[in-house]
C-alpha cells in the first residue's frame, strides 16, 4: 500500500464538475489530486446539447480536451482510479482508499462523483439511451424536433414541455394515472394519449422505428422521452461523512457547494436533479473559488 502525501484538495470524480473545479484550483496554485473512474454519465450520448462553445460536441471529445487542459498544470495530479471508501480521521481529516490499493489523505474533499440515472426496464431501451431515448428535452429536444415522439408515462407537465419541440407527440400512459384536467390540457395541445405499457423498442442501430405495447400495438416513433431519476452511484461511499441530504435524495449544499460537513464540498449532479453540463461546470468553478479562500484562511 502506498500512502500519498496530503494534497490541499482531493476531488473525487473527474466529469464536468470535478474537472472544472480542478482547473480553477490548479490555476490558483492549489495542490490538487483528482481521482476519476472515467465514466461520466453522458458518455452514451451522441452530443452535448446546449453547452455554449461546445454545443453538439461528442462527450468523448469534450472529456479528452478537458483532460488535456488539466495536464498542462503541474499543480494538478490526475489519477485513473475509483475511491472505494472514505474514512473520517483526526488530522488530516480524511483517508481515501482507492481500488488500486493506494491511500490518499486530505483535509479538503470535493465530491463530484455524479449520479446514476435509473432507466425503465424495457427491452431495447438501454442501448438507445443518449441517442433516440432521452430524459432532458433541453439537451436532446432540438435534435428530435418535428419528429414523431413518444413520452413514457407522466407527468403531464413534461409532455406539455416536450410539445415545444414537436407537434407529433404521443403520451403512453405506462402505468401513469392522468386526471381529467390533465387529459383536457394534453388534448388541447394536440398530444395523443395511448393507454398502454411499452414492452420493447425496435429500429436500426440506436434509432427507434417503432415501440411495441403489451397488447402488440406498434407505434411508429423516432424518439422516446423517459423519466430517469437520479440515485447515488455508491451510497456507502458517503456513509462515514454523515452528510445532510435533500428531499430529492441529493447532497445538500450552499451556494458555493459547501456541504453540512466542514471541509467537504459537493458539486454537479450529486447536488441537484437539475442536471446539465453547464451547471456542473459552473458549480465546480464556484466551489473551487470557495476552497481557495478556505486555503487562504488556513494559511
Ligand atoms: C445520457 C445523458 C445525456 C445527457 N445529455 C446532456 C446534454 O446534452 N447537455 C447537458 O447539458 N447535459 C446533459 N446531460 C447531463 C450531464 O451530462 C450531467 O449533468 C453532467 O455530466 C454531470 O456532471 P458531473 O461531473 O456531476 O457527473 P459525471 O459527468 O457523471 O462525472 C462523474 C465522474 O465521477 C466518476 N466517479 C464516480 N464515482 C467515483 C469514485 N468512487 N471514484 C472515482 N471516480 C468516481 C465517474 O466515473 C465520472 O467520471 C446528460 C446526461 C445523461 C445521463
Amino acid at each position: 500500500m502506498n500512502e500519498q502525501r496530503n494534497p490541499d484538495v482531493v476531488i473525487v470524480g473527474g466529469g464536468a464538475a470535478g474537472s472544472s473545479a480542478a482547473l480553477v484550483l490548479g490555476r490558483a496554485r492549489a495542490d490538487v489530486t483528482l481521482i476519476d473512474a472515467g465514466r461520466p454519465s453522458n458518455s452514451p450520448s451522441t452530443g452535448i446539447g446546449g453547452l455554449l462553445g461546445n454545443d453538439g460536441t461528442e462527450p468523448a471529445d469534450f472529456y479528452r480536451r478537458a483532460t488535456e487542459e488539466l495536464a498542462a498544470y503541474p499543480t494538478i495530479t490526475r489519477r485513473r482510479a475509483t475511491v472505494e471508501a472514505i474514512h473520517s480521521e483526526g488530522s488530516p481529516r480524511w483517508r481515501l482508499e482507492l481500488d488500486d490499493g493506494d491511500t490518499v489523505l486530505t483535509d479538503r474533499l470535493l465530491l463530484a462523483t455524479g449520479m446514476a440515472y435509473t432507466l425503465p426496464s424495457i427491452d431495447g431501451l438501454e442501448e438507445r439511451w443518449g441517442a433516440s431515448v432521452f430524459h432532458c428535452p433541453f439537451c436532446h429536444g432540438w435534435e428530435h424536433r418535428d419528429q414523431p415522439l413518444g413520452m413514457l408515462g407522466g407527468p403531464a407537465e413534461r409532455a406539455l414541455l416536450l410539445r415545444r419541440w414537436t407537434n407529433d407527440l404521443t403520451l403512453i400512459t405506462h402505468g401513469t394515472d392522468l386526471t381529467d384536467e390533465e387529459v383536457e390540457r394534453l388534448e388541447a395541445r394536440g398530444i395523443r394519449i395511448v393507454d398502454g405499457e411499452v414492452v420493447s423498442l425496435d429500429g436500426p442501430g440506436r434509432d427507434i422505428a417503432y415501440v411495441t405495447l403489451a397488447d402488440d400495438t406498434r407505434l411508429p416513433l423516432r424518439g422516446l422521452m423517459v423519466a430517469a431519476p437520479h440515485r447515488f452511484r455508491q451510497p456507502q461511499l458517503f456513509s462515514s461523512l454523515d452528510l445532510a441530504i435533500t428531499p430529492s435524495g441529493h447532497i445538500r449544499v450552499d451556494e458555493v457547494g459547501a456541504t453540512s460537513v466542514a471541509g467537504v464540498w459537493a458539486v454537479g449532479d450529486l447536488t441537484s436533479p437539475m442536471a446539465s453540463v453547464a451547471r456542473a461546470i459552473a458549480a465546480g468553478s464556484t466551489a473551487a473559488a470557495a476552497i481557495t479562500h478556505d486555503l487562504v484562511a488556513a494559511s
